[in-house]
């Protein structure tokens, strides 16, 4: 981590969870976890339990994210719900891009960006999740897949309109060979990434760069977040199985300081 970005520590809960569950594990979070100073934490919870976990953690530091967004406002969207329906119920984040919507739920690098849009245009904080598959990987590509994802957020932008979207922009860099398999990327390898996102981020745009805080997600552990933590570029993590054991996901918001 660098001192000059807060630490990030974000739990998507997936589609796991009752509403009752979720209130329950959101106030055992809350109540469990000594939080830095410094660090901010965030729970994504299923939709239908988002207005119920943002009433319970009022008056507590853990803020509450979407899993997804559409970037329209409203109308007929069958299945949708827009960036001010998001903030209506208490969110203050959404992520977007999640790999298991672009893989499962045909989510693509133009509809990422009209997201990241929307949510702006209200005032909601994007975490927007890259990340290259393990035939990517395989192939060599891994860098030209980031590029290729990251450049796509600020496609047809000019200078100054990349610079207000990037400043204060959290990625998620999730390898998805790493998404819920137990294989995590080596520090090493996490740090090899979050530093070419952001020196690409720092060619194209210059200093907003470093206010871009980078999460690393990918079987993020109890017992791998420090080390992940203790790179310079991951300013945070995004942890999906992990985050649903509060006790587990407490260990690991320490682990940022
Ligand atoms: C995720 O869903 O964003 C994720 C990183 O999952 P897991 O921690 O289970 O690999």
């Amino acid at each position: 981590m660098n001192p000059s970005r807060k630490p990030l520590i974000a739990g998507n809960w997936k589609m796991h969870r009752t509403v009752s569950e979720s209130v329950a594990l959101a106030r055992a979070v809350a109540d469990t976890s000594r939080i830095g100073p410094r660090t901010e934490v965030v729970v994504a919870p299923v939709f239908t339990a988002l207005q119920a976990v943002a009433q319970a953690l009022v008056g507590t530091r853990v803020t509450v994210a979407g899993q997804n967004v559409y970037f329209e406002e409203q109308g007929a969207f069958t299945g949708e719900i827009s960036a001010p329906m998001l903030k209506d119920v208490g969110c203050a984040w959404s992520l977007v891009g999640h790999s298991e919507r672009r893989q499962l739920f045909g989510e693509t690098d133009a509809s990422v960006q009209k997201k990241l849009f929307a949510l702006r245009k209200h005032g909601l904080a994007p975490i927007a999740c890259l990340g290259e598959t393990l035939a990517e990987r395989e192939g060599g590509v891994t860098y030209d897949v980031l590029r290729r994802q990251l450049d796509a957020m600020t496609a047809s932008l000019d200078a100054q309109e990349a610079t207000a979207l990037l400043t204060g922009l959290v990625l998620a860099y999730e390898p998805v060979w790493a998404i819920g398999t137990g294989r995590t990327a080596k520090s090493s390898d996490a740090q090899s990434a979050h530093a070419f996102l952001r020196d690409r981020i720092r060619d194209r745009y210059g200093e907003v760069a470093d206010t871009v805080r980078i999460l690393y997600g990918g079987s993020v552990k109890p017992d791998n977040a420090a080390e992940l933590l203790a790179q310079p570029d991951v300013d945070g993590v995004l942890v999906g199985g992990a985050s649903l054991d509060a006790a587990g996901f407490a260990r690991i918001i320490q682990a940022a300081g």
